[in-house]
């Protein structure tokens, strides 16, 4: 059997991309886990990747019922397991309202951080004994986890605040982490500060034990991806524009693809508990985090509550 990588939410963007450039290599099965067969296939076939090289799950991670089901799926197809790519996400910057998933959870919250907490969880063991000998459990990070760059510091920031919100569920009643009014931008940046301070847990409490690389990565600006399909259209005209020219942090899919892709797959970016971003000057480097993100204390809290509301512990 070929290696083996899950990779979240490979229907459109990022995952698609890297799906594609890691079947390329001849060496990889890319098990696309989504929650749309159809588009899936579909966009499988769109890209050019072969008969074969690919499998799709169902995973719908706005329900930890789907999560759960996928992991019985998996194990029962058999199949090895070398790498996990958390990579699916929601972002609603235009909703006045919140939304929530199956089990009453803000839904980018529970989407992006909760779901992929289970799931990465729940396959750690079989990660444990991958057979390539260098298990890697990569979660797409953002930039705004680093405010060592502008575009880090773009309001409203991350800022998960005394996760009391967190600790409630962030029910309908009390939808942000942070316990404050809903805003939908901040809580999408919200989801993916805790998915890298999710990652960093796991470099502290597992790597040790199990031998898996735990990673996380911003792989630029891929102004046109689905991520942005909730926004205003004015705002889908200008953005990559904007950052291709201004911020000049635009990437293609493809090259934001090849990059994901290395991450799971190239020897000499094996570094557990790193934060991978990549300048045109020197590629790729193990970039700085933010404060919020670095704060061991707190994100060993954020541990605790998720563990509690995934049903875990
Ligand atoms: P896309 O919208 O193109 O891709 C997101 C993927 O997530 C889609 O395949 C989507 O599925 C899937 N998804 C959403 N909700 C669920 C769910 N409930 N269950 C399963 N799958 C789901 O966006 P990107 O490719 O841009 O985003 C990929 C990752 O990259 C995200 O983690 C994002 O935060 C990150 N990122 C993106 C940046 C950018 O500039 N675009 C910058 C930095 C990070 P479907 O096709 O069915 O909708």
């Amino acid at each position: 059997q070929k290696q083996t990588a899950i990779i979240t939410g490979a229907s459109s963007g990022l995952g698609l991309n890297a799906a594609k450039a890691l079947a390329a290599t001849g060496e990889w099965h890319v098990v696309m886990a989504c929650r749309d067969f159809l588009k899936a296939e579909q966009a499988a076939q769109k890209v050019g990747m072969p008969a074969g090289s690919y499998s799709i799950l169902h995973l719908d991670l706005s329900s930890l019922e789907s999560v759960r089901q996928f992991v019985q799926n998996f194990k029962a197809s058999g199949r090895r397991l070398d790498a996990l790519v958390c990579n699916a996400a929601v972002y609603l910057p235009t909703a006045k309202e919140p939304r929530f998933t199956a089990d009453g959870f803000e839904l980018s919250v529970g989407t992006n951080h909760l779901g992929h907490f289970l799931l990465t969880n729940l396959l750690l063991d079989d990660l444990k004994n991958a057979p390539n000998k260098q298990p890697r459990c990569i979660i797409v990070g953002s930039i705004t986890g680093n405010t060592n760059t502008l575009a880090g510091n773009v309001p409203p920031k991350a800022n998960l605040g005394d996760l009391s919100g967190f600790a409630a569920g962030v029910p309908a009643a009390n939808p942000m982490m942070d316990g404050q009014e809903f805003n939908g931008a901040k809580a999408y940046k919200d989801s993916k500060v805790a998915c890298m301070m999710t990652v960093r847990q796991m470099h502290q409490r597992f790597h040790d034990a199990t031998g898996v690389t735990f990673a996380s990565l911003y792989p630029g600006c891929i102004a046109e991806t689905g991520l942005f399909r909730e926004h205003v259209p004015l705002f889908k005209t200008l953005f990559p524009p904007f950052q291709k020219y201004i911020t000049k942090g635009y990437v293609s899919e493809e090259e934001a693809g090849r990059r994901l892709a290395a991450v799971i797959s190239d020897p000499k970016l094996n570094k557990s508990g790193a934060y991978w971003s990549w300048s045109s000057s020197t590629g790729s480097f193990d970039n700085q985090v933010s404060e919020e993100v670095a704060d061991d204390a707190k994100a060993a809290k954020l541990w605790e509550i998720s563990s509690k509301l995934v049903g875990l512990s």
